[in-house]
């Protein structure tokens, strides 16, 4: 795939992936950290940016680690965290897929003496010491005013939206639906925006998410714009407008910024995605593991309220950036996605 767009015009340098994944520094810390990720197919993230990130930074900070994904599956999540506590983890960090799991798994880490940090997903009701992530409110906050933006440039009157919200046991779901639905809500209720299906995509399923939007689009085929909670939902509704001539002229939203988001953005076809420095919070939470591992404190300096175990839980917060076709380069600059992944999408 090559596109007709500056980014992918000749000259200038890759930038390259990040962090070199080599750097040990001499003396060991003690210690050794055990990670737990979600799965590899409800977005390209955790497989291609928070893996190799954190591994880099475990690396660089010279201490034992073992990064492991659960593959959508809770019992399967278990099951790992028990053996990283057999093999002598002294601290976990997961990314959990419900908060009930997550809860038992923390749960028991403790009992055992193992420190645990929420990556990126609070665990409701868990008893983490830290969390980490960005400001999810913000994230859909974002999405929300993307979708507007979009809708207003195409100059689009009483557009329906169709709600392609995220997985129903992801906290983090409820936090981006609370963001963008503060920014369509007023929208809906001046009359300037009609309100059309809202769904949640069980475990972020893209195949499922394709399913909900054919049957979305079947029973409302005036559907102007569509609130989709990442970029994965976000090409699911896209290849469904696709087939039915309509990509490109209703906005898609998104998250994460994929490199097939971004070909989409570039191409007109979606709107925006919402760009989360990974490498910022992957150094974030395993500097907070490191700590932990030591026996320190960590620096977190902000708090989040888990409203189920009534508790205010110490955590860095990141900000998300909004990303549109004109400022795709920021996320090369980043390093986040290269050149040559963005124009040759490998
Ligand atoms: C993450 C998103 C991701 C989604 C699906 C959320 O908890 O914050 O970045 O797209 O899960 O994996």
């Amino acid at each position: 795939l090559v596109l007709g767009i500056a980014a992918c015009g000749g000259g200038g340098d890759d930038n390259g992936g990040g962090t070199p994944a080599s750097a040990s520094s001499g003396a060991k810390v003690k210690g050794k950290i055990g990670v737990i990720l979600p799965d590899t197919k409800s977005s390209d993230r955790w497989a291609t940016a928070d893996e190799p990130l954190l591994k880099a930074a475990f690396q660089a900070a010279g201490i034992d680690y073992d990064i492991q994904n659960a593959q959508g599956d809770a019992t399967q999540m278990q099951t790992i965290a028990d053996q990283m506590i057999t093999n002598g983890v002294t601290v976990l960090m997961i990314t959990n897929l419900d908060s009930g799991s997550g809860k038992a798994i923390e749960d028991k880490a403790k009992g055992q003496g193992v420190a645990t940090i929420d990556y990126d997903r609070l665990t409701l009701g868990g008893s983490a010491q830290y969390y980490v992530s960005f400001d999810n409110v913000a994230v859909g906050k974002l999405q929300g005013e993307g979708l507007v933006k979009c809708l207003t440039d195409a100059k689009a009157q009483k557009p329906i939206i169709a709600e392609l919200n995220g997985s129903p046991t992801d906290n983090n779901a409820t936090l981006f639906k609370q963001g963008y639905d503060s920014v369509l809500k007023p929208k809906y209720d001046d009359g300037s925006f009609v309100k059309g299906p809202d769904q949640s995509v069980p475990k972020w399923d893209n195949q499922q998410a394709g399913t909900i939007f054919e049957q979305m689009l079947t029973q409302q085929p005036n559907i102007g714009g569509v609130l989709a909670a990442n970029d994965g939902l976000g090409q699911a509704a896209l290849a469904i407008l696709a087939k039915n001539g309509l990509n490109g002229k209703v906005p898609v939203t998104g998250q994460d910024a994929t490199t097939p988001a971004l070909q989409n953005i570039l191409a007109g076809d979606q709107c925006m995605s919402v760009y989360k420095a990974v490498k910022k919070e992957a150094d974030a939470a395993a500097a907070l593991a490191i700590s932990l591992a030591k026996g320190d404190k960590g620096d977190a300096p902000q708090t989040i309220h888990d409203p189920e175990g009534n508790r205010d839980v110490p955590s860095v917060l990141l900000q998300p950036v909004a990303i549109y076709k004109d400022n795709v380069k920021d996320v090369l600059a980043d390093g986040y996605v290269t050149k040559a992944q963005l124009c040759t999408g490998k």
